[in-house]
């Protein structure tokens, strides 16, 4: 056997190599996975603007192998996304919220944290303290107690009440809505900017790039960065503009569910003939030793 390649082994799910899954039965599955309703299917990405007028610097990123295995080749890219439409198709920000200022407290609270540990604390939060104005009338001492259970409370509650006093200073009580004023606001960089752009403002102005963002984009050989900023230059390089928040919703979904951390769900995985992660725990494909997460 050819060294890296891995056997193939039954599916744990029971689920047998090449059968389809009846219609209907991946519905219920996302409904028991608690995921997000959206309200339409998003349209299928067109291929053509896949990579389109990328090339010269995605060139730097290419890799082919003696087989002509290209990592970036538009046609892969466009079954990855294809793939994750299929597997979420209504997937969208797990952050409970209703309204940009909302979105933006809960997403600061989210870091280090879990968004179900966040939208535990939220609805208290926000019947408590109803407007940016009383956020910002606030001493960050005072919102520590309430945010505690999230985690860096003390830099959260400072950067909650800065981002509340500077909106109602610079910006009118109302939330910016530009990636260069977000950027402005205490606590706010690129991910929790491109959160509040794309979920709330509808703007694709960027991929959110997290832990899930991270480990994925580099188990699928997207990027070979390590660095937030950079991978986010890599996906948004060879990603269709149309398609980056949504993108960045499902792989965060793809994250959770399946391509976990640890032990990735590989045999109930839609890309698994696409990945050739180092880490993958069942396999149909040759495995890459530098496809880690
Ligand atoms: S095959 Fe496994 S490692 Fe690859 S994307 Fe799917 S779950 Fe993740």
């Amino acid at each position: 056997m050819a060294r890296g390649n891995m056997p193939r082994r039954p599916s744990r799910s029971g689920r047998q190599e090449g059968a389809r899954r009846p219609k209907g039965s991946q519905a219920k599955g996302r409904a028991a996975q608690n995921m997000p309703a959206r309200p339409a299917r998003r349209a299928p990405v067109d291929p053509a603007k896949v990579n389109a007028g990328k090339a010269p610097k995605a060139a730097a990123l290419k890799k082919k192998s003696a087989s002509g295995y290209d990592p970036l080749a538009p046609e892969r890219v466009h079954e990855i996304i294809a793939g994750l439409d299929q597997l979420y198709p209504r997937a969208t920000c797990a952050l409970t919220h209703r309204s940009a200022w909302e979105l933006l407290v809960a997403t600061i609270l989210s870091a280090q944290s879990t968004d179900v540990r966040v939208n535990m604390i939220t609805p208290m939060l926000f019947e408590k303290y109803p407007t940016v104005q009383d956020f910002a009338a606030l001493e960050p001492e005072q919102l520590q107690p309430d945010i505690y259970s999230t985690g860096f409370f003390r830099n959260k509650s400072k950067s909650v009440v800065g981002a509340a006093r500077k909106i109602v200073a610079d910006f009118g009580g109302n939330v910016p809505q530009t990636m260069e004023e977000l950027l402005t606001l205490p606590g706010v960089a690129r991910k929790t900017a491109n959160v509040v752009l794309g979920t709330w403002f509808k703007k694709n102005e960027g991929v959110v790039v997290d832990t899930h963002v991270t480990r994925i984009s580099r188990r699928l050989e997207l990027t070979k960065q390590e660095d937030p900023k950079k991978i986010e230059e890599d996906l948004m390089r060879i990603i269709p503009r149309e398609r980056w928040t949504d993108f960045s919703h499902e792989v965060i979904w793809h994250g959770r569910k399946l391509c976990v951390a640890r032990g990735p769900k590989c045999a109930d995985c839609a890309l698994e003939t696409l990945c050739h992660a180092a880490d993958k725990t069942w396999s149909t494909v040759e495995i890459h030793a530098e496809a880690r997460p």
